[in-house]
C-alpha cells in the first residue's frame, strides 16, 4: 500500500470518509499529536489499529467526536461538575472517563466499563470528524513505544505502508497527549497529565486528585500508563539539573570516542552547555510543544541524546517530565563505567 499525505479538502475528506466507512484507517491530526483513526463501532477496524501500531491488546483507546457530537449517545454523565469541564475545556486537550453504554467495540474499552472521550481542538480534525459524524477510536498514529507523531511526515516514517492516507493538518501545536481524567466519581482523578493541568482542573470543580500510574499497583487505573513509551531511536541518557558537569563530562568523553551525542535542554540551563544542542523552549507550553518533535529530530541525528530534566515551574512541567522520563533512560553511573570510568 502507498501511504499518502493529503492536504484536508473537499477531496481528501471524501476519500478519506471512504476508506473509514471500509472498517479502514485514517491518520488525522489534532492538537496534541497525530491519531490514527478508525470506527470505533467497528470491531474490524479496532483491531487494525492495533494492529497498525503493535498495541497491546489491553491497553484502551479513545474515542474523538466532533464538537456537535451528543456523546451522551456512548456514555453516562454521573456527576454535575462533568458539565463545567465541558464548558471550561471542551474542544481542547482533556479527556473523559465515564461509564459507556455499550455502544462501541468492545475492543476500544478492553472489556473496562468506561470509554474515555475527546473532543480535539483542531480546525482540520474538527471538519473531518464533522463531515463523518461518526465516533473514532484514535491512539497517537505512531508504532508502540516510539516517540508520538506532532507531524504528518513524522506519521509516515512509522507507519507508511499500513495506512492509506494520512491528513495534513501540520503540526500539532500541544505537543503531548491530552490529560485523561475520570469523571466517574465525586471527585475527578487525573489518570494522564497533560496540558490541562490539575489546578486548572480545581479551579473548575473544586477538587482533583493524580493517580501515579507508575506505582506498582495491582489495579492500574489507565492502562497505557504501564507501558514503556515515547522512547526516540538512539540512545537516551536523563540528567538531573545539578548534573551539569556530569552530563558535559559524557558529553565529551563520547565525542573524543567518535560518537555523535546531543544535548536537549530547555534555554534556561542551555548556555551552561557547550556542544550540539536541541533546545526545547523557555516555557512550559513551549517545551510541551517541542518536546516530540525534538526527540524525533534527535533520533535522526544523534548516537546519544544526553537530556536534562525540565523545571520552569510551571504546572505544565508534571505532563512533560512524565513524557521525558519514560522516553528517557536516567543516568546510572555503572551504564558508562566504560566511559566515564570508575569514580
Ligand atoms: P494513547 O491512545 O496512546 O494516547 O493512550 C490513551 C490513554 O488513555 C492510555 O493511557 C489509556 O490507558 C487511557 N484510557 C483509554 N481508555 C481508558 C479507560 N476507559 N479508562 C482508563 N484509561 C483509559
Ligand atoms: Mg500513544
Amino acid at each position: 500500500m502507498n501511504t499518502k499525505i493529503l492536504k484536508i479538502n473537499d477531496n481528501s475528506l471524501k476519500l478519506s470518509k471512504n476508506i473509514i466507512e471500509s472498517n479502514e484507517l485514517v491518520a488525522m491530526p489534532t492538537e496534541t499529536v497525530y491519531g490514527l483513526g478508525g470506527l470505533a463501532t467497528s470491531d474490524v477496524a479496532v483491531e487494525k489499529i492495533f494492529k497498525a501500531k503493535g498495541r497491546p491488546s489491553d491497553n484502551p483507546l479513545i474515542v474523538h467526536v466532533h464538537k456537535d457530537y451528543d456523546f451522551t449517545k456512548l456514555v453516562y454523565v454521573d456527576h454535575d461538575y462533568v458539565y463545567d469541564l465541558i464548558n471550561a475545556f471542551m474542544p481542547g486537550p482533556l479527556t473523559l472517563v465515564m461509564r459507556h453504554k455499550g455502544a462501541v467495540s468492545k475492543l476500544v474499552t478492553c472489556n473496562l466499563d468506561t470509554l474515555a472521550i475527546r473532543v480535539p481542538d483542531h480546525e482540520g480534525c474538527q471538519e473531518f470528524l464533522k463531515y463523518l459524524d461518526l465516533p473514532i477510536a484514535a491512539p497517537s498514529a505512531n508504532v508502540s513505544k516510539h516517540t508520538s507523531p506532532v507531524t504528518a511526515e513524522h506519521v509516515y516514517d512509522d507507519l507508511n505502508g499500513k495506512i492509506e492516507v494520512i491528513l495534513d493538518g501540520g503540526k500539532c501545536k500541544g505537543g503531548i497527549e491530552s490529560t485523561v481524567l475520570d469523571v466517574t466519581k465525586q471527585v475527578p482523578v487525573i489518570l494522564r497529565s497533560g496540558l490541562v493541568t490539575a489546578e486548572m482542573i480545581k479551579r473548575v470543580v473544586g477538587a482533583c486528585e493524580y493517580v501515579d500510574n507508575m506505582a506498582d499497583s495491582e489495579v492500574v487505573r489507565s492502562p497505557g500508563m504501564k507501558y514503556v513509551h515515547y522512547t526516540p531511536k538512539c540512545n537516551t541518557v536523563l540528567f538531573e539539573r545539578n548534573e551539569l558537569p556530569l552530563a558535559q563530562e559524557l558529553y565529551d568523553k563520547l565525542l573524543a570516542k567518535g560518537k555523535v551525542p546531543v544535548f536537549m535542554c530547555d534555554d534556561k540551563v542551555s548556555h551552561k552547555l557547550c556542544g550540539e544542542k536541541l533546545q526545547l523552549g523557555v516555557s512550559g507550553e513551549e517545551i510541551a510543544s517541542n518536546l516530540y518533535y525534538k526527540l524525533l529530530e534527535g533520533e535522526k541525528i544523534a548516537d546519544y541524546l544526553i537530556a536534562i530534566k525540565i523545571n520552569t515551574g510551571s504546572e505544565v512541567d508534571v505532563g512533560v517530565m512524565n513524557r521525558l522520563s519514560k522516553a528517557c533512560k536516567p543516568f546510572k553511573r555503572e551504564d558508562y563505567i566504560d566511559i566515564l570510568g570508575e569514580l
